[in-house]
């Protein structure tokens, strides 16, 4: 055998962790529902007094007689370029189906389902505890070689995501809820001193232009590795009852996601380089029409929380989530059809470890397997 058939043969089974992407950007939107993304603005729901206070501007903005019409207006940066060039799940009238499978439903245990790839059952509140389980950006920093000190970031919305993450243990770098602990910038002394001025919706959320402002700074600046961005308002929104307010909130996010993607195009270190993927910790309900703004877990008596457990039996459809990525390692192939059963949220970490050409047996054989629907 000559040396080039060797190493041919070498490149064969190499093929199957030689991929392109050696940086990776998760985006998640709190409890946006798959009924806004893929059909738009909710017709029951801007016709209700006691849910929408300005159902002429959304109608003018948002409306159209066809559901996917609609879609596109309210996000035009997801329809537009991530369904478009990328590939995308949870539009369940199609048979497009994803899921959480942590039947609680909120959003602990949600975003721990994501980052770590695996289900723990006993994460039972949305309370400041420290994860036991290990995300992925947590195992990747250990298992790697890579020892950069911004080798990963953190922006969230939430003020939980510190305890989601592990921060004690993991050493990541998050920025939740609060203002930066260090200006790099003058732009971040300005956007510091907006967030000082603004006045604040909620006690343990941030409005996400803040969450926003302090990523795309730090993504130019130190250009991570791996960047997770977690928005909130749509979640908390749609909890206040207040129905124009998630829709801006969702339209105002498709923008900003729009603004992250043109920044990974325009840096050299990202762009054809950068697997990108955007999905949500919980659906919420559909029917009755107050349902809207809740989920709740399956199974209350497990959860220790009881502002989470209004509606005894869960919401029905509060477990469907929806998940859309785009990269070099992605498949281009729009929408995904799921005859064989939902996919999975415990299936992210593993999926974004796969495109970076790492084994995630390597680093928690426990995780859920890689989404192959969505790659190449
Ligand atoms: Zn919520």
């Amino acid at each position: 055998m000559t040396l080039r058939l060797i190493f041919f043969l070498f490149l064969l089974c190499s093929a199957e962790v030689a991929l392109a992407a050696d940086k990776v950007v998760l985006i998640t939107l709190d409890g946006l529902r798959w009924q806004e993304l893929f059909m738009g603005i909710d017709e029951s729901l801007i016709n209700s007094e006691k849910f929408t206070k300005s159902s002429d501007a959304l109608r003018e903005d948002y409306w159209d007689d066809i559901p996917e019409q609609r879609a596109l207006k309210l996000m035009p940066f997801m329809h537009g370029t991530v369904f478009k060039q990328g590939a995308f799940v949870g539009d369940l009238r199609h048979g497009s189906c994803a899921e959480v499978s942590n039947r609680k439903n909120f959003s602990y245990p949600g975003y721990s389902e994501i980052l770590t790839g695996v289900v723990d059952h006993s994460i039972n509140s949305n309370d400041k505890v420290p994860n036991a389980n290990k995300s992925f950006i947590e195992l990747l920093r250990e298992n790697t070689e890579k020892d950069r000190l911004h080798y990963a970031a953190a922006f969230t919305s939430w003020d939980v995501f510190p305890s989601i993450l592990n921060v004690e243990r993991s050493g990541l770098y998050v920025n939740a809820f609060g203002p930066l602990d260090v200006i790099s910038s003058e732009n971040e002394q300005r956007i510091q001193s907006f967030y000082f001025d603004t006045p604040r919706p909620w006690t343990s959320v941030r409005n996400d232009v803040f969450t926003h402002r302090f990523a795309l700074e730090y993504l130019e600046r130190e250009q991570p590795d791996v960047l997770f961005i977690s928005y909130g308002e749509t979640d908390d929104f749609a909890h206040d009852g207040k129905y124009h307010e998630y829709i801006w909130a969702a339209n105002r996010t498709d923008r900003f996601i729009g603004e992250i993607w043109a920044t990974l195009q325009r840096l050299d270190a990202y762009r054809d380089n950068t697997t990108f993927f955007i999905t949500t910790d919980h659906g919420r309900g559909q029917l009755p029409l107050e349902s809207w703004q809740h989920h709740s877990p399956t199974a209350p008596e497990h959860v220790n929380q009881d502002s989470l457990n209004r509606y005894a039996q869960g919401i029905a459809g509060e477990e469907a989530v929806w998940m859309a990525a785009l990269g070099p390692d992605i498949s281009s192939r729009g929408e995904i059809i799921t005859p064989n059963g939902c996919l999975t949220s415990n299936r992210v970490a593993a999926t974004l470890i796969h495109t970076l050409g790492i084994d995630f047996r390597t680093l928690n054989p426990n995780m859920g397997a890689p989404l192959r629907e969505f790659l190449r």
